[in-house]
């Protein structure tokens, strides 16, 4: 996402999207885990808040789904993550990530699914970092909502 301030002219705009998509691939290119990466990722989490309780037979990006940042299939131990992530700050695909284990053992989201997610430390935060996402591609003049 890339916000862009009010009253600037078209060169200036040009530019300074240009700076910050550059930025940003700098950033993002560091940050794409691969799906074996994923696994592992998941793995740590859930030792560390799920007492290693969930045990996911499969992590995987998907790039078909665009109402949802990630799902999971209880039957099978099957997650997937949107591709959307890609990039984000690590804590929130940390937080999709614990959020699709803990639907492994819990599932809908009543109290006793949300009590799993307490003792990870940024739940609000990626929850806040998320619904600022979609509100930002909801505006106009985002670089990222033209041509959809
Ligand atoms: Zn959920």
């Amino acid at each position: 996402m890339v916000l862009i301030p009010a009253r600037m002219s078209e060169a200036e705009e040009r530019r300074w999207v240009t700076v910050m998509l550059d930025k940003l691939a700098a950033q993002e290119s560091k940050r794409i885990l691969g799906d074996g990466e994923l696994a592992a990722r998941a793995g740590r989490l859930s030792g560390q808040y799920l007492e290693g309780r969930a045990r996911p037979a499969s992590v995987r990006w998907v790039t078909n789904q665009n109402t949802r940042w990630g799902s999971c299939t209880p039957a099978e131990g099957s997650i997937r993550l949107s591709h959307r992530l890609q990039g984000m700050p690590e804590y929130v695909i940390d937080y999709v990530l614990l959020h699709e284990l803990a639907h492994l053992l819990v599932p809908g989201h009543g109290p006793r699914f949300w009590r799993l997610l307490e003792c990870y430390p940024r739940t609000e935060r990626a929850r806040g970092y998320l619904e600022g996402v979609v509100a930002a591609d909801r505006l106009p003049h985002l670089p990222a909502a033209r041509g959809e």
